[in-house]
Protein backbone atom coordinates (compact mmCIF):
# COMPACT_ATOMS: atom_id res chain seq x y z
CA UNK A 1 0.00 0.00 0.00
CA UNK A 2 1.53 3.40 -0.84
CA UNK A 3 2.30 5.93 2.09
CA UNK A 4 -0.09 8.33 0.80
CA UNK A 5 -2.60 5.78 1.37
CA UNK A 6 -1.74 5.05 4.79
CA UNK A 7 -1.59 8.42 5.77
CA UNK A 8 -5.51 8.88 4.38
CA UNK A 9 -6.04 6.38 6.43
CA UNK A 10 -4.45 6.98 9.48
CA UNK A 11 -6.30 10.61 9.51
CA UNK A 12 -9.39 8.65 8.60
CA UNK A 13 -8.86 6.71 12.47
CA UNK A 14 -8.36 9.75 14.27
CA UNK A 15 -11.32 11.31 12.73
CA UNK A 16 -9.96 13.95 9.73
CA UNK A 17 -11.01 13.22 6.58
CA UNK A 18 -8.71 15.12 3.56
CA UNK A 19 -11.78 16.66 2.27
CA UNK A 20 -12.30 18.51 5.76
CA UNK A 21 -8.55 19.37 5.55
CA UNK A 22 -9.19 20.74 1.73
CA UNK A 23 -12.41 22.62 2.89
CA UNK A 24 -9.98 24.89 5.29
CA UNK A 25 -7.41 25.17 2.37
CA UNK A 26 -10.25 26.40 0.20
CA UNK A 27 -11.22 28.97 2.56
CA UNK A 28 -7.64 30.40 2.74
CA UNK A 29 -7.00 30.41 -0.91
CA UNK A 30 -10.82 30.69 -2.60
CA UNK A 31 -9.98 35.07 -2.06
CA UNK A 32 -7.09 35.37 -4.29
CA UNK A 33 -7.96 32.04 -6.92
CA UNK A 34 -11.89 33.07 -7.65
CA UNK A 35 -11.64 30.17 -10.01
CA UNK A 36 -10.14 27.17 -7.38
CA UNK A 37 -12.01 24.66 -7.42
CA UNK A 38 -12.56 22.21 -4.19
CA UNK A 39 -10.91 18.92 -5.88
CA UNK A 40 -8.10 21.42 -6.49
CA UNK A 41 -7.42 21.92 -2.85
CA UNK A 42 -8.34 17.79 -2.58
CA UNK A 43 -5.53 17.20 -4.95
CA UNK A 44 -2.64 19.79 -2.88
CA UNK A 45 -3.68 18.05 0.26
CA UNK A 46 -2.44 14.84 -0.98
CA UNK A 47 -0.01 16.26 -2.58
CA UNK A 48 1.42 17.61 0.66
CA UNK A 49 1.02 14.18 2.07
CA UNK A 50 3.51 12.17 -0.51
CA UNK A 51 6.24 14.23 1.25
CA UNK A 52 8.59 11.73 3.70
CA UNK A 53 8.83 14.50 6.44
CA UNK A 54 5.31 15.31 6.13
CA UNK A 55 4.76 11.85 6.44
CA UNK A 56 7.08 11.12 9.13
CA UNK A 57 5.58 14.08 11.25
CA UNK A 58 2.15 12.92 11.41
CA UNK A 59 3.14 9.47 12.18
CA UNK A 60 5.15 10.62 15.52
CA UNK A 61 2.58 13.09 16.33
CA UNK A 62 -0.85 10.68 15.81
CA UNK A 63 1.31 7.93 18.02
CA UNK A 64 1.98 10.80 20.76
CA UNK A 65 -1.75 11.73 20.71
CA UNK A 66 -3.00 7.78 20.74
CA UNK A 67 0.08 6.50 23.58
CA UNK A 68 -1.43 9.57 25.91
CA UNK A 69 -4.76 8.56 25.02
CA UNK A 70 -3.88 4.80 26.43
CA UNK A 71 -2.28 6.38 29.30
CA UNK A 72 1.08 4.85 28.12
CA UNK A 73 3.34 7.94 28.39
CA UNK A 74 5.73 8.93 30.90
CA UNK A 75 5.35 11.66 33.45
CA UNK A 76 5.47 14.62 33.41
CA UNK A 77 4.68 14.56 29.21
CA UNK A 78 1.35 12.00 30.03
CA UNK A 79 -0.19 14.55 32.21
CA UNK A 80 1.21 17.63 30.18
CA UNK A 81 -0.86 16.25 27.09
CA UNK A 82 -4.02 15.07 29.31
CA UNK A 83 -4.53 19.19 30.12
CA UNK A 84 -2.91 20.48 26.57
CA UNK A 85 -0.51 22.40 28.28
CA UNK A 86 -0.61 26.03 26.92
CA UNK A 87 3.26 26.02 27.32
CA UNK A 88 3.95 22.94 25.75
CA UNK A 89 4.69 24.13 22.05
CA UNK A 90 6.29 20.99 20.98
CA UNK A 91 2.95 20.20 18.65
CA UNK A 92 3.64 23.50 17.15
CA UNK A 93 7.06 23.24 16.15
CA UNK A 94 6.72 20.07 14.44
CA UNK A 95 3.95 21.08 12.42
CA UNK A 96 5.50 23.97 11.46
CA UNK A 97 8.48 21.26 10.04
CA UNK A 98 5.39 20.54 7.21
CA UNK A 99 4.81 24.13 6.09
CA UNK A 100 8.71 24.84 5.67
CA UNK A 101 9.10 23.48 2.21
CA UNK A 102 6.36 25.79 1.19
CA UNK A 103 8.02 28.96 2.10
CA UNK A 104 6.78 31.94 4.41
CA UNK A 105 3.01 32.16 3.15
CA UNK A 106 2.96 28.45 4.67
CA UNK A 107 4.21 30.45 8.20
CA UNK A 108 2.09 33.04 7.76
CA UNK A 109 -0.94 30.50 7.29
CA UNK A 110 0.00 28.19 10.13
CA UNK A 111 0.22 31.38 12.34
CA UNK A 112 -3.36 32.08 11.28
CA UNK A 113 -4.69 28.69 11.35
CA UNK A 114 -3.11 28.03 14.79
CA UNK A 115 -5.26 31.18 16.34
CA UNK A 116 -8.26 31.01 14.89
CA UNK A 117 -8.85 27.43 14.51
CA UNK A 118 -11.66 26.90 11.91
CA UNK A 119 -13.29 24.37 10.32
CA UNK A 120 -11.89 20.66 11.61
CA UNK A 121 -9.37 21.89 13.39
CA UNK A 122 -11.69 23.58 15.54
CA UNK A 123 -13.51 20.77 16.28
CA UNK A 124 -10.04 18.43 17.15
CA UNK A 125 -9.28 21.46 19.29
CA UNK A 126 -12.45 21.01 21.35
CA UNK A 127 -13.28 17.27 21.43
CA UNK A 128 -13.84 16.34 25.06
CA UNK A 129 -13.51 12.40 24.74
CA UNK A 130 -9.96 12.15 22.67
CA UNK A 131 -6.25 13.40 22.85
CA UNK A 132 -5.52 15.50 20.01
CA UNK A 133 -2.94 17.55 20.95
CA UNK A 134 -0.42 17.25 17.90
CA UNK A 135 -3.12 16.29 15.41
CA UNK A 136 -4.71 19.64 15.47
CA UNK A 137 -1.70 21.44 14.81
CA UNK A 138 -0.34 18.59 12.09
CA UNK A 139 -3.79 19.32 10.23
CA UNK A 140 -2.94 23.30 10.63
CA UNK A 141 0.46 22.76 9.30
CA UNK A 142 -1.32 20.33 6.33
CA UNK A 143 -3.46 22.78 5.20
CA UNK A 144 -1.01 25.90 5.57
CA UNK A 145 1.26 24.14 3.15
CA UNK A 146 -1.20 22.57 0.67
CA UNK A 147 -2.77 26.52 0.36
CA UNK A 148 0.64 27.67 0.09
CA UNK A 149 1.21 25.02 -2.66
CA UNK A 150 -1.55 26.53 -4.55
CA UNK A 151 -0.21 30.34 -4.10
CA UNK A 152 2.87 28.96 -5.56
CA UNK A 153 1.60 27.30 -8.30
CA UNK A 154 -0.78 30.32 -9.38
CA UNK A 155 2.43 32.85 -8.89
MG1 LIG B 1 -1.92 21.32 19.75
Amino acid sequence: MDEQKKMIDLLTRRGVRVEQIADIVFRLQYPYHAQLTLQQCVDSVKAVLTKRDVQYAIYTGVALDELAEQKLLPEPLQSIMERDESLYGVDEVMALGITHAYGMIGLTSFGYLDKEKIGVIRRLNDDPKRIHVFLDDLVAGLAAAASARIAHQHG
